[in-house]
C-alpha cells in the first residue's frame, strides 16, 4: 500500500457539483411513456446506429455505437425509437433550472452534463453539502421521473470522476481528507482530460492510478503533459482550477442553415426554391435571437461536393427575410451555373449584430423598415401557431414536400397531426396528478 496521508486535511475547503444524466434520451422516452420502463430501449432509429441505450439494454451488451442489425440479433423485443432531441432538449432545460433552483452558478456541460458550484451555500439551505446534492438528485428525480449520477468534491476534475464512480443513480461525495484513498482506485483512463496517449504515456513511467500521478512532483507533470497536464495535476489535488462558470448562451458569430436534396437537380427554379427555403430558417433563427445581420453568404454545391459561393455585405443590419430576398436572388444569379446538377444550398449569416443595438442611419427609409419588421413578427406568429413554413416566399410552391425521413422513423408526436397542430404542442411533459 503506497503512503496514507491525506492530500487535503478539510472535508470541503469549496463544494464542486457534477451531475451526470444516466441513459439520458433513453431514460427521457422512458419517462414520457412509462410502459417502456423496465424494456431495453434505444434510440437512434432514423440514422441505423444506437445514439443512447437504456440500462436494460446495456445489461444485453447493447451499447452506443452499435448497429441496429446487429442489436436486434441480440434482443429481438429490443424497442428502437427515432430520437426525439426537441423533448430530449427540454428535458435537459428543466434539468438544469431544476439545479439553478439550489445555486446560481450552474455550467451546462452538455445536453445531460452540468457542473454546479454550492461553495458557501450551507447556511442557506440549512443542510449539509452531501445534503444538498442529494436534494438536487431527488428533485430531479420526483419532477423529470428520470436518474441522474452526482459526484461531490472540491474540483471539476474530482467531481467529474465521482460522478461516473457508481451509476446509474449514484451518489458519491469525495471530501478532501478523503481524495487520497478515492485517487487510489482510479485508474489513468477514467481521469477526465487523460486521452488514451497520454495514459499510454504515463503507464510506460510505472504510473497505474489518479494516484500515482498526483504523487509525482508539480514539476514532473508539467514536462510531462505541458500545462493542461498541471491544471489535471492540481484540480486531482482538490485545487479548483477550473472554475464553474455559468454559460449565459454566448450570442451567435454566424448562422448557417444548408439542407441537402436527396435527388440532384439541376432544375433553376427548385434549386433557388430551396436555397430561400434556408433563407427563411435562418432569419427565423435570426429573428429568435433578436439578432441582425449585415453580411449574407449563397453557397451551391454540386453533384460532385464543389462547390460555388458568393457573399454580400449589406449597408444596414437586417432581420427581414423580404428585405434580403432580391439580393439572395441576384447572388443566386451569379451562382449557379445552368447545366450542372446540385445537391446542396446553403446560406450563412455573418456580421451579427443585436437587434437593439442596431443604429439607423439618417437617410435609411424608416418607414419601409418598420413595414418589413412587422410583416416578418406576423409571419413568425401565425408561424409559430400553426407550423414552421407554413407561410412562406412563393418560390416554395416549387418544392413537393416529401419527408426526408420514412413516417415510422419519425417521433410519434410528429405523426398523424390534426390540422392546426404543430409537433410542438405535443411536446410531452410529466405532469403532476393533484387532487382537490
Ligand atoms: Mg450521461
Amino acid at each position: 500500500m503506497q503512503q496514507e496521508q491525506p492530500i487535503v486535511n478539510a472535508s470541503f475547503p469549496q463544494a464542486i457539483l457534477h451531475i451526470d444524466g444516466d441513459a439520458f434520451f433513453t431514460s427521457v422516452e422512458q419517462s414520457m411513456h412509462p410502459h417502456l420502463k423496465g424494456r431495453p430501449v434505444v434510440s437512434g432509429k432514423e440514422r441505423g446506429i444506437i445514439a443512447c441505450a437504456s440500462y436494460e439494454a446495456k445489461a444485453l451488451g447493447i451499447k452506443r455505437g452499435v448497429g441496429l442489425w446487429e442489436a436486434r440479433k441480440i434482443c429481438p423485443d429490443l424497442v428502437v425509437l427515432p430520437s426525439d432531441y426537441e423533448s430530449y432538449s427540454i428535458y435537459s432545460k428543466r434539468m438544469f433550472e431544476i439545479m439553478r433552483r439550489y445555486t446560481p452558478a450552474v455550467e451546462e456541460y452538455s445536453i445531460d452534463e452540468g457542473f454546479a458550484d454550492i461553495t458557501g451555500l450551507r447556511r442557506l439551505h440549512h443542510m449539509s453539502y452531501p445534503d444538498i446534492a442529494k436534494k438536487i438528485q431527488e428533485t430531479i428525480c420526483k419532477e423529470l421521473d428520470l436518474t441522474v449520477s452526482v459526484g461531490l468534491s472540491l474540483s471539476k476534475g474530482l467531481c467529474k470522476i465521482a460522478s461516473d464512480y457508481r451509476k446509474p443513480h449514484g451518489f458519491t461525495a469525495v471530501r478532501g481528507r478523503h481524495i487520497h484513498l478515492f485517487l487510489q482506485r482510479i485508474p489513468l483512463e477514467e481521469v477526465w482530460g487523460f486521452g488514451r496517449n497520454t495514459v499510454a504515456l504515463l503507464q510506460k513511467h510505472g504510473l497505474h492510478t489518479a494516484y500515482d500521478f498526483v504523487l509525482r512532483p508539480s514539476t514532473w507533470a508539467q514536462k510531462m503533459l505541458g500545462k493542461p497536464g498541471l491544471e489535471i495535476w492540481h484540480e486531482l489535488r482538490g485545487v479548483n482550477l477550473l472554475p464553474v462558470t455559468p454559460n449565459p448562451k454566448p450570442a451567435n458569430v454566424c448562422i448557417g442553415k444548408g439542407k441537402t436534396f436527396t435527388t440532384p437537380s439541376a432544375d433553376k427554379e427548385f434549386v433557388y426554391a430551396k436555397l430561400v427555403r434556408n433563407v427563411e430558417s435562418a432569419f427565423i433563427k435570426l429573428r429568435r435571437h433578436k439578432q441582425r445581420t449585415k453580411e449574407i453568404h449563397v453557397s451551391l454545391r454540386f453533384k460532385d461536393y464543389n462547390q460555388l459561393g458568393l457573399g454580400a455585405r449589406l449597408n444596414r443590419a437586417t432581420d427581414s427575410t423580404q428585405e434580403v430576398l432580391p439580393m439572395v436572388r441576384e447572388l443566386f444569379e451569379k451562382v449557379f451555373r445552368p447545366g450542372h446538377e446540385y445537391r446542396t444550398t446553403q446560406i450563412w449569416l455573418t456580421r451579427l449584430e443585436s437587434a437593439e443595438s442596431t443604429q439607423f442611419d439618417l437617410f435609411d427609409d424608416r418607414l419601409k423598415i418598420e413595414r418589413f419588421d412587422r410583416l416578418a413578427k406576423t409571419i413568425d406568429e401565425i408561424n409559430a401557431r400553426f407550423g414552421k413554413h407554413k407561410v412562406c416566399a412563393g418560390t416554395a410552391l416549387q418544392i413537393r414536400d416529401t419527408p426526408a425521413t420514412a413516417r415510422t422513423e419519425l417521433p410519434w408526436r410528429k405523426q398523424n397531426l390534426l390540422p392546426g397542430e404543430t409537433d410542438r404542442q405535443r411536446l410531452y411533459l410529466p405532469r403532476l396528478n393533484l387532487k382537490i
